[in-house]
């Protein structure tokens, strides 16, 4: 059957500035996003995309707009024409970064990018010239909205990104204050991975006579990667870990924790075995954000430690490895975790820990991926880490910190939610059932090993010992030695690398 949606470039009749750009970017084939959307787009079309980073989304908005705004006039003082709407700094660089990548032969487009964390002064100072495509994350927006340093009046097009994600941050109301301010007359794109009640209600509100578009990358990209479970001892997970990373010799791991500090805490206990790692998470300061997301994609430091939220939009072509150290409490967290891995077809190892205590959640997670995923029992064969440096979210840090979060419907976390779940019957999360929730990563193929190089040991004999780590790596298995060279990046050189998408509540904007 022939495709009916458009396979190059050169058929949606971008201009020659734009198409230069794509040229540049090693673009030859629009993805399925952008040959659905950006022809509909470029009629002046509202859009409802249901799809998540890594589908190539932020083209498929930014490049029908860059064509849209070129031959109009500039924008006006403390004017905006095209405002683009991202829960997170990180995000809203990337995508502050993308317009910059597609619109690099256009004389005087202007772009720019504010978020919070940072000073207001520089923002102010670029707000007030005005700016042509404003990326944004909702508070800032508004303290620079009440102080007079931008006004909406002239807006446009409005891109609100990432929709599930400004619920699950607590950004609708902020949202709709700043929906308030924009013309009726407007082009409006809404884009979120997921349609809970709350989010189709406010794109009911927000779009006009709207083109959907639903595209499911995570599917395909779980089916390429390798998937196991092993079943261990909550006490015994800092040392499966650490046998996993000897034995597997990931080229880059992203290792997953529920919490911040649980991140934090494996980050520290990786260090006192010899491994190098860093951590990310709502916590870090945005230049720590930064410097860890830039060594890991660098290669210097292959091993990055993540909460959820925190690793959301992270993009890095050559995540050899998924590691659960802890199995997330909603599943369709375990199909965006494992999705960092198979990227750029490319495929991925995804290795998770199960504790006893999170037997629930693995099979809320084999439910609604719809999978048996390959198990282990290493349980009674691994010796327990000694009760003062325990993990896996047993300390009250931890607790207090679960606690607070919350998940996309805004409740309280479950964190011993039986299978199955009450969520119908509370009306909350239930993807299972859901329509709208993304569908389930099927088989679980085998993929080939991807080419690892061995982990970073460095030489810490003047740093605690507390697993008597040459112990437990003799036996055939390789010593710790010296720092050796950094694993190369070897991802897809053409695929522009993003940074990730972190969020913690209101306070990061
Ligand atoms: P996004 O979903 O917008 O976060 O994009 C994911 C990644 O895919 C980014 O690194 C983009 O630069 C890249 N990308 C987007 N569209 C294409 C395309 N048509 N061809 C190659 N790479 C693309």
């Amino acid at each position: 059957m022939k495709d009916p949606h458009l396979t190059s470039f050169s058929d949606f009749g971008l201009s020659e500035t734009l198409t230069r750009a794509l040229v540049d970017a090693n673009y030859t084939t629009p993805t399925p996003i952008q040959s659905q959307a950006i022809p509909e787009l470029m009629k002046g079309r509202d859009l409802l995309g249901i799809a998540q980073t890594g589908t190539g989304k932020t083209a498929a908005f930014a490049l029908p707009i860059l064509q849209r705004l070129a031959p109009g006039k500039p924008a006006a003082p403390r004017r905006v024409r095209a405002l683009i709407l991202s829960p997170t700094r990180e995000l809203a660089t990337q995508i502050a970064e993308s317009f910059k990548t597609y619109s690099r032969y256009m004389n005087h487009m202007t772009i720019a990018v504010v978020f919070g964390g940072v000073g207001h002064r520089p923002q102010e100072d670029r707000l007030k010239r005005g700016v042509d495509i404003l990326v944004a994350t909702p508070g800032r927006l508004i303290d620079h909205m009440l102080a007079g340093m931008v006004t909406l009046h002239e807006t446009e097009i409005f891109v609100l990104d990432e929709a599930d994600q400004m619920l699950d941050m607590g950004f609708v109301q902020p949202v709709r204050k700043i929906v308030k301010e924009l013309p009726k007359l407007r082009q409006t794109l809404f884009f979120s991975a997921t349609m809970p009640k709350e989010i189709a209600g406010l794109a009911g509100e927000l779009l006009f006579n709207p083109i959907t578009v639903k595209v499911t990358p995570e599917a395909t990209t779980a089916e390429r990667v390798e998937q196991r479970v092993i079943h261990v001892e909550t006490a015994a997970k800092r040392r499966l870990l650490l046998d996993v990373i000897v034995a597997e010799k990931p080229e880059r791991a992203l290792i997953f924790t529920r919490t911040k500090h649980g991140a934090d805490r494996v980050v520290r206990q990786l260090g006192q075995d010899g491994v190098e790692a860093s951590a990310i998470h709502g916590n870090k300061s945005q230049a720590q954000r930064e410097k860890a997301l830039a060594s890991f994609k660098a290669g210097s430091t292959p091993i990055l430690v993540a909460t959820d939220i925190a690793a959301r939009g992270i993009d890095v072509s050559g995540v050899s490895h998924v590691i659960n150290y802890d199995l997330p409490n909603i599943p369709e967290s375990y199909v965006h975790r494992i999705g960092r891995t198979a990227r750029a077809g490319k495929s991925g190892i995804a290795i998770s820990f199960c504790g006893d205590d999170e037997r629930d959640y693995l099979k809320d997670i084999e439910k609604v991926t719809r999978q048996k995923i390959p198990a282990e029992d290493r349980r009674g064969t691994i010796a327990l880490s000694p009760r003062s440096d325990r993990d896996a979210g047993g300390d009250d840090e931890d607790r207090a910190e679960r606690g607070d979060r919350r998940n996309p419907r805004g409740n309280q976390q479950r964190h011993h939610r039986p299978s199955g779940a009450q969520g119908a019957k509370d009306g909350h999360h239930h993807p299972g059932k859901r329509p709208e929730s993304r569908p389930a990563a099927a088989g679980g193929k085998p993929a080939a090993k991807p080419q690892t190089a061995r982990p970073q040991h460095r030489d810490n004999g003047a740093q605690e010992e507390t697993l008597g780590r040459v112990g437990f790596l003799a036996g055939g298995r390789e010593k710790p030695t010296r720092p050796q060279a950094a694993a190369r990046p070897q991802g897809d050189s053409r695929r522009p690398q993003r940074n990730g998408g972190n969020g913690q509540r209101r306070q990061e904007v």
